[in-house]
């Protein structure tokens, strides 16, 4: 678990979780998009807000670890209320629940708005830390639509897996364009110039990528199939973490929330390999 303290200095300013929520709401555009969770306030701690603690996923060794820190609010990327979980609050999500409400302590969830969002979002911050210039939408035609397309100095295979590495800390999968005998000396000498991307659980866009021409899609996590649709469609694929990619948009979030509001905001880094 890391800690990261992304706020201006702490001082002893007191917001309403509405005003809070209504910021980022606008902010984000949340109402524009069509979610399968809700976003906004999801859990009402029922107490103004002092600090506040941000993470990827409101998990309870995130809830513990805003408990420790005395945070009166959690802003994260992954909530609750999933399309298709199960409606009660009982069980793992029961216990989350209880542990955030007996502490007082707020929930505020956005999903795809933080994806998507052109400053803050977990795209736009991906794109920067690999140097990628953000050109257009994967879907052209959608009018919220999530994922991009980049472009960047032109750059082999190997130099782009070493400057993944070297940004999220840990090595991508990289599964090679094409699957032909001959093809080894042709897929070193590639080089890639435009990227799909879009963080997370985004792996089945690589055929929108391949569709737009691109010469590698980035996302986050890995399927059986993905190996397949990249070598068929003959576009290189980097899985590089649905962690690991989605860290970003929260925390730039934090920094707007924090500047906005001169209230003191963490982020903490609860690990996940996945
Ligand atoms: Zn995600």
């Amino acid at each position: 678990m890391t800690a990261i303290d992304i706020s201006t200095e702490s001082t002893n300013t007191t917001i309403t979780v509405e005003a809070l929520t209504q910021f980022c709401d606008d902010y984000l555009s949340a109402n524009a998009f069509k979610d399968y969770v809700p976003n906004g306030l999801q859990v009402d701690g029922g107490r103004p807000i002092q600090r506040i603690v941000t993470g990827v996923t409101a998990c309870e060794a995130l809830i513990d670890a805003a408990i420790a820190d005395n945070a009166d609010a959690i802003m994260v990327h992954h909530g609750y209320f999933w399309k298709g979980e199960p409606a009660t609050i009982t069980g793992m999500k029961g216990r989350r629940i209880r542990k955030l409400m007996q502490h007082g302590i707020s929930m505020i969830g956005y999903h795809l708005p933080l994806d998507a969002h052109p400053v803050v979002g977990n795209n736009a911050m991906l794109a920067e830390m690999l140097d990628l210039t953000i050109t257009g939408p994967l879907y052209p035609t959608e009018s919220h639509p999530v994922g991009n397309i980049a472009t960047c100095v032109p750059q082999s295979v190997d130099d782009l897996i070493a400057k993944i590495t070297q940004a999220l800390g840990r090595t991508p999968l990289h599964i090679a364009a094409e699957y032909h005998e001959n093809s080894s000396s042709k897929t070193s000498n590639r080089l890639i110039e435009r990227i799909g991307i879009c963080t997370g659980g985004a792996q089945d866009m690589i055929e929108q990528a391949a569709l737009m021409g691109c010469d590698a899609f980035i996302s986050g996590e890995i399927s059986e199939r993905t190996t397949h649709i990249a070598r068929e469609l003959g576009i290189d694929y980097f899985a590089c973490g649905h962690h690991a990619t989605e860290r970003g948009g929260i925390q730039a979030l934090g920094k707007i929330v924090s500047q906005e509001f001169g209230v003191p905001v963490t982020f903490i880094d609860i690990d996940n390999p996945a």
